[in-house]
Parts: structure tokens; C-alpha cells; sequence
């Protein structure tokens, strides 16, 4: 954080780190609130067959509109809320929302028995949360069946203790759902996260999507995780397609399900609902 503010004078950084510090308290006890009153609201973007064009699965993403400073993005809240531990309660949120959402689809669309949900979570919830009982009340709170809820790790939740996150994913995937790596290409990208972890699939970041109608390394580097991922037997989905160059060139490469504004951005709950309806027809 302190690299943002892009000055290097002590006295001045001591000043504005005052200040950040200040806002942030606010903004740590706003988000206190906002999680207790559930001003918080899932949004849903689709994830597409790009072959067929179905929507086979929504990814849940958190949206907090703050009373006063309005939308405020998950790339500022969330690091927040990992750092002040609000993360645990917003990810429990968000999960048992997540699945609410599902479990009312499925009940009023037909067609919708395979539609996955994908929910984000944070390293810090691998490292003091208690995911497979939160998986589990979830699921027995919701009906809806373990292999639906598909969870996002990114390797960051992996590196810090690698042997409980490998219990702690296995006891996940005992209760049904499936896991899917995050952002691949951009963290630490080892190639031992893919064979020490059972994960199902990976998702390439949009930093490689968004440089494959123009970049013939980036399209080079994404044949061969597409590759890696059929001898593993794992699924790919492109993240962050923009254009029909890149969709086209993603096909090309081997990756069967991408997301991207392209598509559709993420949804509010009624707007996904019409997607989800126009998407089964
Ligand atoms: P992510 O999990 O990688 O989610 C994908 C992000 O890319 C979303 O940003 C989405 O709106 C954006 N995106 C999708 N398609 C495109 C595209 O075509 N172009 C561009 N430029 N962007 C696209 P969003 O919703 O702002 O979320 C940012 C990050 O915040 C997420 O990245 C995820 O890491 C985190 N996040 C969001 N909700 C939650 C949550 O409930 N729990 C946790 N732990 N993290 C969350
Ligand atoms: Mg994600
Ligand atoms: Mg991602
Ligand atoms: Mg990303």
C-alpha cells in the first residue's frame, strides 16, 4: 500500500499514512456494519460453454454499496477484510448466499440440475476458518448437492501451509464440490500446486486472455496449459474475454469455458435470473 502513494519522503509518507490509516478504520468499521446488516449483495457472471454457448455456472462476486462513498470495489474491501479477520463472516456470508441463490434456481428452472456456483475464497479463510464445516451447513442449510458449489482458490491460499491446505481440500471434496484455481498464470504458478492439490480446474487470468488476440507468446503459453490441463484431466475457463478475437483464439487453444464482459458482466440476482432463463430456451 504504502508503494501506491508513490512518494518517498518520510515526513510527507508519515502524513498520508495517517490519513489511509484513518480512512481505513472507517471504512473496517463500515464494512463491520455492512456484513452485520447485509448491505452486502452478490452479483453473478455467467461462465459459458464456448462451444455450445450455454451458461454452465455463475461466479458469486461480492459488491458492497457503501451508504456514502457508494460502490466500493472487492479489490479494496476484500484485502480489508482479510486484514481486520471480517473476512471469515463475509465469506461465510457469501457462501451460504451463493448456495441460496442455486437452491432457488434450481427450484423454479427447469434444466438447471448441472448449473454450477462458483465462490471466491480467500487464503486467510484456509488459514483460520474452518471451510469443510462451513461447506457442510451450507449444503444441509441449502439441500442443494455438494457437487454444485464449486470453490476458487488461488495459490497464495496454498503456499503458506501447503500440507493443511491439502487436508483441508480433500476433506472440501469429500462433501461433493469441486475446486478451481484461480488466476492461474499470475501467482506463483508452480507446477506442483496442480499435482499436490485436488483441483478440477483452472481458470487462466485475464492478464494472458487479454493479450491472446495479440500476443503469439501469451497464445503459446495458454496451448500449453490447456494441454496440462487434459493430461491431468482438469477444465479450463478463460477469464476476462472482451472480444470475439479473443473467444475465437481461446476455442482454438483447447479452453472449452470462458467468462468475460464479452458475454455478460457480473449480474445483479433478477438480471442473472433472465440470463439463466434466455440461456436455457
Ligand atoms: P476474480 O475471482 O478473479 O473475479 C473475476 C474478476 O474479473 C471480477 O472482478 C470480474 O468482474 C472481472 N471480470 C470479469 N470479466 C471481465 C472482463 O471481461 N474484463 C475485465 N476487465 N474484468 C472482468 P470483481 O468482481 O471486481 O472482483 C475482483 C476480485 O475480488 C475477484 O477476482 C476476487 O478475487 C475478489 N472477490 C470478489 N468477491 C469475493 C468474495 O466473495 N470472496 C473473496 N474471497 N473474494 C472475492
Ligand atoms: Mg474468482
Ligand atoms: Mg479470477
Ligand atoms: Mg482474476
Amino acid at each position: 500500500r504504502s508503494k501506491n502513494l508513490g512518494r518517498s519522503r518520510t515526513e510527507v509518507f508519515a502524513r498520508d499514512t495517517h490519513i489511509v490509516r484513518t480512512g481505513q478504520i472507517q471504512l473496517e468499521t463500515d464494512l463491520r456494519k455492512a456484513i452485520e446488516n447485509e448491505e452486502l449483495e452478490l452479483f453473478y457472471q455467467p461462465i459459458i460453454d464456448l462451444e455450445q454457448g450455454r451458461t454452465i455456472a455463475f461466479e458469486a462476486l461480492t459488491r458492497w454499496h457503501h451508504p456514502e462513498r457508494g460502490f466500493v470495489s472487492p479489490v479494496d474491501f476484500i484485502p480489508l477484510a482479510e486484514e481486520t479477520g471480517l473476512i471469515l463472516p463475509l465469506g461465510r456470508w457469501a457462501m451460504l448466499e451463493s448456495c441460496r441463490q442455486l437452491r432457488a434456481w434450481q427450484s423454479s428452472l427447469a434444466g438447471t440440475k448441472d448449473l454450477f456456483i462458483n465462490v471466491n475464497m480467500s487464503a486467510v479463510q484456509f488459514l483460520q476458518d474452518d471451510i469443510p464445516a462451513t461447506v457442510a451447513q451450507c449444503l444441509a442449510e441449502t439441500g442443494i448437492q455438494g457437487r454444485n458449489l464449486r470453490l476458487e482458490i488461488t495459490e497464495t491460499a496454498l503456499v503458506a501451509d501447503p500440507d493443511g491446505a491439502a487436508e483441508c481440500l480433500h476433506a472440501i471434496k469429500r462433501l461433493g464440490p469441486t475446486l478451481a484455481l484461480d488466476d492461474f498464470g499470475t501467482g506463483y504458478s508452480s507446477l506442483n500446486y496442480l499435482n499436490n492439490f485436488p483441483i478440477d480446474c483452472i481458470k487462466i487470468d485475464r492478464s494472458f486472455v487479454g493479450r491472446v488476440d495479440r500476443d503469439d507468446q501469451s497464445a503459446k503459453i495458454i496451448r500449453i496449459i490447456t494441454m496440462l490441463a487434459d493430461t491431468l484431466k482438469m477444465s479450463v475457463v478463460a477469464e476476462g474475454i472482451e472480444n470475439s478475437e479473443q473467444h475465437m483464439m481461446m476455442r482454438s487453444l483447447g479452453c472449452r469455458y470462458g467468462q468475460g464482459f464479452l458475454f455478460s458482466r457480473p449480474l445483479p440476482q433478477e438480471e442473472a435470473t433472465a440470463h439463466l432463463k434466455a440461456s436455457l430456451k
